[in-house]
């Protein structure tokens, strides 16, 4: 029964709280980590998770002693898993190094342990075989959650029962989708709690790792110039673009059951609208962080269907070229209503931010590949210029743009005077550009969150309750989409999107650009 799931869970945590208390810690020499990648057979897994532990073991960031294992229903060798994750293992970190001794080192390092994921006697296997390669050092466990949702509880529930640490800690990594709505949102994390305590659940975002979202408080807190100006006050609007430059392309049984707002705005854009609008924290800890994130994602309105558009993308024909539109993908139905772009205005009810509108666009199979916040500031007061030389440019307004694709930069839109006789007008970039000032090679997303999680720091990870909070934001919404069947506005692909988003921006008063 529950009660005895939840005094497994409070075991753990006891077990978590005794490993931390510095007199008794064991050094470094007598823990080691074990990491489960569960669905090691997956796209998941090849592609990201396992060249993820690479590059950390590559960068020395993995602890000395540490095992990883594949789990899943595949049947495989440790020498296939070898075999098959050798082929996504690369030298991306310093390519002037050859580092296939660094690969062969990595490999020996990983098994592979086939079973169901709903059976706890298949993870009773898998412990015996960890516990031979711990050697009775203590015990660090961290599984990699690498599997379709609907498998998500019966791992748990096997893992914590029959293949938990129970000297060390024991950490999950979950993937997103975190439900589809509040109501299976908040499903999930009482079935999940039922076997594992908050700080235990490590909900990855994958764009959470990326340099962005550090960087943000870096900018807006250590920098005297924005954070006096990060408010009604002086910005107008906020956009916040996420759009890609193709389709599902034979993708889409995933995206077909979730669609845009639930894939990229419920969690991406609200997390960097949340960090973008929050209040400063008392400190850089995760839970002072989240606490502000859940202030202000509980600030926000649920969103209005009158502040939406919905667009789908279609194909065309042009000579004897021809573009499969998104129902005409093999993997989508062909009377799907799923959005492949949304647009959304919305509005925080707080004294920093009333009446200033974010509005969020995200987008598949656009014209471009772009991914950015864009901060418009309010006119200059009086309009000198203008006014006195009937100048070329006609109320200016400063801009500051955070751009994560298709470059790292951040610039700021200024206007300056064109050298010269008269007093001509400009607007000129002040430009950051990330490659040019770091040349270093940045580190994969994965790779920081990763690391973050064997470390125990969860501030790139996402609360419950700010979880909940965030799905409040859209739940509405997407129920009202689905029972009115609401047709999504088609647009060609590769191009801007629904001609709908201009009218809604003009609503909003946002030049979109
Ligand atoms: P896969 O569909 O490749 O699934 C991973 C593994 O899970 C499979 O190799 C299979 O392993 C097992 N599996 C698949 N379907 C089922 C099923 N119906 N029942 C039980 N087991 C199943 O997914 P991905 O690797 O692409 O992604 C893993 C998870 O991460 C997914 O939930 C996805 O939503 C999420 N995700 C993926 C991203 C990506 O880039 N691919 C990005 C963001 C999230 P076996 O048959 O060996 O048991």
């Amino acid at each position: 029964g529950a009660t005895t799931h939840s005094s497994a869970a409070e075991n753990v945590k006891t077990r978590e709280k005794e490993a931390s208390i510095p007199f008794t810690r064991p050094s470094k020499a007598d823990s080691t980590l074990t990491i489960v990648v569960v669905g090691a057979s997956g796209d998941l897994a090849r592609n990201k998770i396992f060249p993820a532990f690479f590059a950390l073991f590559y960068d020395d960031q993995l602890p000395e002693d540490f095992t990883i294992f594949g789990y899943g229903r595949s049947p495989m060798t440790d020498e296939e898993l070898r075999i098959t994750i050798s082929k996504t293992l690369n030298c991306r970190v310093d390519k002037r190094e050859n580092c296939h001794d660094k690969i062969s080192q990595f490999l020996k390092r990983c098994f592979y342990h086939s079973g169901q994921y709903s059976s706890e006697e298949h993870f009773l296997e898998l412990d015996n075989r960890i516990r031979e390669k711990e050697g009775g050092k203590i015990s660090n466990r961290l599984y990699y959650l690498a599997v379709p949702p609907t498998q998500f509880v019966d791992v748990v529930r096997c893992a914590n029962r029959r293949a938990s640490s129970d000297n060390g800690w024991t950490r999950v990594i979950v993937e997103k989708p975190f439900g589809r709505d509040s109501e299976s949102s908040k499903k999930l994390t009482r079935d999940l709690k039922q076997y594992l305590n908050e700080d235990q659940i490590f909900r990855i975002d994958h764009h959470l790792g990326e340099e962005l979202f550090e960087n943000l408080l870096v900018l807006r807190f250590s920098n005297l110039v924005f954070e006096p100006l990060w408010s009604r006050d002086y910005i107008r609007n906020v956009q916040i673009i996420f759009s890609k430059d193709f389709g599902v392309e034979g993708r889409g049984r995933y995206f077909d059951n979730y669609g845009i707002i639930r894939d990229v705005m419920q969690n991406h854009l609200l997390q960097l609208l949340a960090l973008f609008a929050m209040e400063t924290p008392v400190t850089l800890d995760a839970e002072d962080i989240r606490n502000e994130k859940v202030k202000v994602l509980r600030s926000i309105k649920p969103v209005s269907i009158e502040d939406v558009v919905v667009g789908q993308y279609k194909g065309y024909t042009e000579g004897n070229m021809s573009v499969p539109g998104y129902t005409d993908d093999p993997t989508v139905s062909n009377n799907s209503l799923t959005p492949t772009f949304a647009a959304a205005i919305l509005s925080i009810n707080n004294s920093r931010w009333d009446g200033v509108p974010f509005m969020m666009v995200a987008g598949k199979a656009l014209h471009s590949k772009r991914v950015e916040i864009r901060v418009q500031f309010r006119h200059v007061p009086g309009n000198l210029f203008n006014r006195n030389f009937g100048n070329n440019l006609n109320n200016a307004t400063n801009e500051l743009v955070i751009q994560v694709q298709p470059d790292e930069a951040v610039y700021l839109k200024i206007n300056n005077k064109v050298p010269g006789l008269g007093m001509r007008l400009d607007r000129s970039d002040l430009n950051l550009l990330f490659k040019k000032r770091y040349p270093r090679e940045a580190p994969e997303a994965y790779e920081r969150l990763l690391l973050d999680a064997m470390r125990g720091e969860r501030r790139l990870f996402i609360r419950s309750d700010e979880l909940d909070a965030a799905w409040a934001v859209f739940t509405p919404l997407l129920k009202e989409l689905e029972q009115k069947k609401t047709a999504p506005e088609l647009y060609p692909y590769a191009s801007e999107g629904p001609v709908g988003v201009h009218y809604l921006g003009a609503k909003h008063h946002i030049r979109c650009v």
